[in-house]
């Protein structure tokens, strides 16, 4: 599918739950978020559906998240049904670790593709501080589990906080040099609790690995899903790479559909407007009606976000011109938290 803007749209996050058993500081507020009740979040099979369509339209990829969606009970069955699609060429997950190591086996036995672990910090405590009581041990674990799978792509997903220290982060690239996996560092994005939190930039942590481990080769080949640019340090198994969606925009090349765990298929991560697709399914909508719903998305997602610009708050689609421009029925910027959402 092409949208207004000449971008194929390719790939889907699809968020199988809001739940989560880690805290992280700027995700999620302390007391968690008030969780959407079971009958409200899509079943295995109402997502199969779904996926089956946008498939249909030329979807091919699908990424599972949460909150974490490890937390769902019976995960695998969802990832059979999805494999089975027609037209999808691949289903990887992303989680945070805690309980990979249990599921790996069926989790691969299913025929997951490749996994993302979001890994902040190798420092004990303060991964247990910034996850607000997560065991370091229980990530490392999944790690090693998941590098068990010799045909397995496996990734860490860094987001580096500003007053995390240069050792820790040093020591968390190494990572790629010891094992045959990629580490990409995520700049902050201003969505929910990640709004009262400040990261570093992708330049200031790609200078301080300079300083340490010289200067890299880029690597061009595409890896994975998206915007992640990357780099090989000399010795390193795996590459580097990193997302810098604050810094360096990659909207001209955005390839992606987000579905939230309560059906709402939205064109963009930063505004909170999109399809609700559970009431359609769930209304009885027919295919035709639902295929409707992803081709109207394709075609409302915007040029950018507008992440990090002071009147940000104004206009909803800057290329819409000023006939737009903060008009009261122009939706709005996304209220939820990452964890709704699904990153
Ligand atoms: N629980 C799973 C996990 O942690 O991988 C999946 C969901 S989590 C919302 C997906 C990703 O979003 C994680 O890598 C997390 O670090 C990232 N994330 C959460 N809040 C963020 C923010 N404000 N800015 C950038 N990334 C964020
Ligand atoms: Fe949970 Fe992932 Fe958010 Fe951390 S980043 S609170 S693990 S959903």
């Amino acid at each position: 599918m092409l949208d207004r803007f000449g971008r194929e749209i390719e790939y889907i996050r699809v968020s199988v739950t809001d739940r989560c058993n880690l805290r992280c500081t700027y995700c999620m507020p302390e007391e968690g978020v008030p969780p959407v009740p079971h009958a409200e979040i899509l079943t295995f099979d109402e997502i199969e559906r779904f996926c089956r369509i946008a498939a249909g339209l030329g979807i091919s990829r699908i990424k599972l998240t949460g909150g974490e969606p490890l937390v769902r009970r019976g995960l695998p069955v969802l990832i059979g049904k999805l494999k089975r699609i027609p037209g999808v060429k691949q289903v990887t997950l992303t989680t945070n670790g805690t309980l990979l190591k249990e599921q790996i086996g069926s989790l691969t036995a299913a025929g997951l593709d490749a996994v993302n672990i979001s890994l902040d910090t190798l420092d004990e405590e303060r991964y247990r501080q910034v996850t607000r009581g997560g065991i370091l041990d229980h990530v490392l674990e999944g790690l090693d589990a998941a590098l068990a799978y010799p045909g397995l792509p496996v990734k860490i997903n860094c987001v580096p906080l500003e007053d995390g220290t240069e050792e820790d982060l040093l020591r968390l690239a190494g990572l790629a040099e010891d094992r045959p996996v990629d580490v990409r560092f995520i700049e902050m994005m201003p969505i929910g609790s990640g709004k009262e939190s400040a990261g570093k930039s992708g330049k200031d942590i790609r200078e301080m690995l300079e300083r340490r481990f010289g200067q890299p080769e880029p690597y061009e080949k595409p890896l994975g899903n998206g915007p992640a640019e990357y780099v090989q340090f000399a010795g390193f198994q795996g590459r580097i790479g990193f997302i810098s969606a604050i810094s360096h925009k990659f909207c001209r090349t955005c390839n992606r559909l987000r579905l939230t765990a309560e059906g709402l298929l939205k064109p963009c991560l930063q505004y909170g407007d999109g399809a609700d697709i559970k009431a359609l399914i769930r209304g009885g909508g027919t295919d035709a009606q639902i295929e409707d719903a992803v081709s109207q998305s394709v075609l409302s997602k915007p040029a950018c976000h507008r992440f990090g610009e002071t009147d940000a708050g104004r206009s909803r689609r800057p290329e819409d011109g000023a006939a737009n421009d903060g008009g009261t029925d122009s939706p709005g910027f996304e209220e939820r938290g990452m964890s709704r959402i699904g990153g």
